[in-house]
């Protein structure tokens, strides 16, 4: 694929009016909706495919990957509840545009991609376009240890169940967010570390995923 790095009136105005449709959708946290305005989602589509850059779809990123639905996005990083300077794990880097989003919210990124041409290309890509992620490559289904613990973890592909691993590496006062159920949906859920071994989880809304694989998912 050939990516070409213009940001010009059109996709700055498609970019508004994802940002409204977002707000219609529900997404109210004006710092996540700031973040969508900004970030150029079109970098991450061979140009062919501007058109559909702007569109609230999830879109094929090769590998038989996609990069997340921008109201997924939104949701997800919404209920993550990001402070400037938090240490964030993502599992499943794809085409790195969630990781932006975060660094834009001010987070320090740890993400984790276990496809290495998708792996390859974020290396690239991202400091290219000026973002400074910690780029892992490999599963991440079980976190990554040697950094924890982290403020916050997202999980961006559909697992059977919430990994230990992940609730072990998250610091107290964190929150985990994850979508969890089988192949066909899942049910996002939140996880609020309040102690030690203390938990507190909501579930939420119904998304559809591609599936988190690894010695923790299927
Ligand atoms: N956050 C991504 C973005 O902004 O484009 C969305 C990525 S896509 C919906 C999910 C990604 O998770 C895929 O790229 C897939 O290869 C990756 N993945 C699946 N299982 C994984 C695992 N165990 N460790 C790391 N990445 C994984």
């Amino acid at each position: 694929m050939a990516y070409k790095f213009v940001d010009n009136y059109r996709e700055k105005g498609a970019r508004k009016q994802l940002v409204d449709i977002l707000k219609k959708k529900g997404i109210d946290d004006e710092s996540v909706l700031k973040a969508i305005g900004k970030v150029p989602r079109h970098y991450f589509f061979d140009e062919t495919f501007w058109n559909q850059a702007y569109k609230d779809i999830a879109f094929p990123i090769g590998e038989g990957q996609t990069i997340s639905q921008p109201y997924t996005v939104a949701y997800q990083t919404q209920l993550l509840h990001i402070k400037k300077g938090n240490k964030v794990l993502e599992i499943g880097t794809g085409s790195g545009y969630q990781a932006c989003i975060l660094m834009e919210l001010g987070a320090k990124v740890y993400t984790i991609e276990r496809q290495e041409k998708l792996y390859e290309r974020t290396v690239q890509v991202l400091p290219y376009m000026g973002y400074k992620a910690h780029f892992f490559l490999g599963d991440g289904s079980k976190g990554i240890p040697e950094h924890a613990p982290y403020d916050k973890i997202i999980v961006t592909a559909g697992a059977p169940m919430v990994p230990e691993e992940l609730l072990r590496q998250l610091a107290i006062g964190g929150i985990l967010v994850i979508p969890v159920g089988d192949a066909e949906t899942q049910k996002m859920v939140t996880i609020l570390k309040t102690a030690e071994n203390d938990y507190e989880r909501h579930v939420l809304d119904t998304f559809r995923f591609v599936p988190l694989v690894g010695d923790r998912a299927w």
